[in-house]
């Protein structure tokens, strides 16, 4: 399983998981890609184990580098 946490790296992701306590959740992103207001872009992620979601805001720049390997997995979800 592809774990997409390091492609963030925001402390709000950093939460343990409700299925395995002692591990951190293991983030993906759903399909929804928003651009926001001031050069941000908000992809929502959800844990693909306990099934917490939440939405992280990258940089328009910071996206970009992740987008190929983010929409890629969107395609096969
Ligand atoms: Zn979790």
């Amino acid at each position: 399983m592809k774990n997409f946490n390091h492609l963030f790296e925001k402390h709000e992701l950093i939460i343990n998981c409700k299925q395995r306590n002692t591990e951190l959740c293991h983030w993906r992103p759903t399909g929804n890609i928003k651009a926001t207001a001031g050069d941000n872009v908000c992809v929502s992620l959800v844990c693909a184990r306990c099934d917490a979601r939440t939405n992280v805001f990258l940089e328009h720049k910071q996206y970009k580098n992740h987008e190929k390997i983010l929409l890629k997995e969107i395609e096969n979800v």
